[in-house]
């Protein structure tokens, strides 16, 4: 699950809306595929192991840092591509949140699939923590952090607390090294960053 997850980082900032997603196939203790999502639209991790291990696929254990999806999206179902191809043991670091593709591992179980899931639960999860955090609550991941030396003005709200409006630099303004300050006045150790 270690290799698997590094695979997974390789596609990291380029999956998006997806998540980065690694797999391995592994074959009498052997590596014999693997597979990561390098960008969304492209083979899932679990298919470009699959197709990397060829034949020796068939009786094979795949180790995947998220539950194989079940759905039609932009690809076919990864369950049914890993019944396919004969993978004896499914094994999954973290269950998928997405209810439009989850349910893989149980769909696999009913089709004679030996699954488990959690191993490296806490790394996978922190690798697509901005994922998760989109499905489970529907807002983008934001990080916010209080750099001591430096601040970035925020664009709202545009009024000081007494109503009068607050004026824009414009880019000269913010060329000579000027920042636009939000109305509600922050002491700069303390005033957030956005990083998207
Ligand atoms: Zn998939």
């Amino acid at each position: 699950m270690q290799l698997a997850l590094a695979l997974a980082a390789r596609g990291k900032g380029f999956t998006s809306p997806n998540p980065c997603v690694g797999a391995v196939v592994v074959k009498n203790g052997e590596v014999v595929g693997e597979g990561w999502h390098r960008a969304f639209g492209a083979d899932h991790a679990e298919v470009m192991a699959i197709n990397h291990a060829g034949d020796a696929a068939r009786g094979a254990d795949l180790f995947v840092t998220l539950e194989p999806c079940n759905h039609f999206g932009k690809t076919p179902p990864c369950t049914h591509k890993i019944l396919r191809a004969g993978i004896r043991r499914v094994v999954a670091a973290c269950p998928d949140p997405n209810p439009k593709a989850a349910g893989g591992l149980e769909f696999l179980a009913q089709n004679g699939v030996d699954v488990s899931c959690g191993l490296l639960q806490v790394e996978a999860e922190t690798l697509i923590e901005d994922f998760l955090w989109y499905v489970r609550h529907h807002t983008p991941f934001v990080i916010l952090s209080a750099p001591p030396l430096w601040t970035v003005a925020l664009p709202l709200p545009r009024v000081t607390p007494s109503g009068s409006p607050v004026k824009n630099p414009g880019p000269s303004g913010m060329k000579s090294g000027a920042r636009w300050m939000p109305s509600w006045w922050v002491p700069e150790p303390c005033m957030p960053t956005i990083l998207l």
